[in-house]
């Protein structure tokens, strides 16, 4: 399915050359005028990308920017900024507010297209560092961890042991194996390291739905279960 993008801007033939390059490239458009129609926009479609100009009758892009920045919901969709201003300062500014890429007016639709496809294949990849195990949902990038949807809290090392079995349910990793992995560094640390670090681990993990997800393999290491095959 094609990505979809939404074309904020109030200026109707800027509007129309925009939405024309991103339809050229393949891509769904969807326009608003302003920040309030951005908004019902957002509401009723699922958008890939924004493309947000600076100057808006309602709202400055700026200021909507940071208020989707800091909305739970809408923080990780990508936005570029369109923006006749070119001072060095109101660069910096949109891309504080979490901007992912900052275009200045007057550009060629080409020149956009390619930054539209640069910022959605960022995305993808960030999406490659997330890992899916049963109810358990961990993201690289954010360093964040969380089961059926709640975000726990784990240390950083027992963060990167989980993200280790966590990417290859059902396989075995020796003490060994999860003490080069996990550690930068594991010249003097011995294999019972990874016994206490498993040990707080399963604490940060009990009492939710991932508290059997490390399991000991006697003799030999640690694995996550894989969830479709719990209990065999
Ligand atoms: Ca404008």
């Amino acid at each position: 399915m094609a990505d979809t993008i939404l074309v904020v801007e109030d200026e109707p033939a800027i509007r129309e050359l925009i939405a024309f390059a991103c339809e050229s490239s393949g891509f769904e458009v969807l326009r608003a005028g302003c920040v309030h129609e951005a908004l019902e926009m957002l509401d009723t479609h699922r958008v890939s990308l924004i493309l947000l100009d600076w100057m808006l009758p309602d709202l400055s892009g700026l200021q909507w920017l940071e208020q989707l920045k800091r909305n739970e919901r809408w923080s990780a969709l990508p936005v570029i900024m369109l923006t006749a201003r070119t001072t060095e300062s109101d660069k910096v500014a949109g891309l504080d507010a979490g901007a992912d890429d900052y275009v200045v007016k007057p550009f060629s639709p080409r020149e956009l297209m390619a930054r539209v496809r640069a910022v959605l294949r960022r995305g993808a990849a960030e999406d490659e560092k997330t890992v899916r195990c049963g109810p358990l949902t961990m993201n690289l990038a954010r360093f964040s961890a969380r089961v059926d949807g709640n975000e726990i809290k784990l240390g950083v090392l027992e963060f990167r042991m989980l993200w280790v079995l966590a990417s290859s349910p059902g396989r075995v990793y020796s003490r060994s194996q999860l003490l080069t992995r996990v550690w930068d560094d594991a010249v003097g640390f011995d294999e019972r390291t990874v016994d206490v670090h498993i040990l707080r681990l399963r604490k940060q993990l009990s009492g939710t739905a991932a508290q059997d997800l490390v399991q000991t393999v006697r003799g030999v290491g640690y694995k996550v279960v894989e969830p479709m095959h719990r209990g065999q």
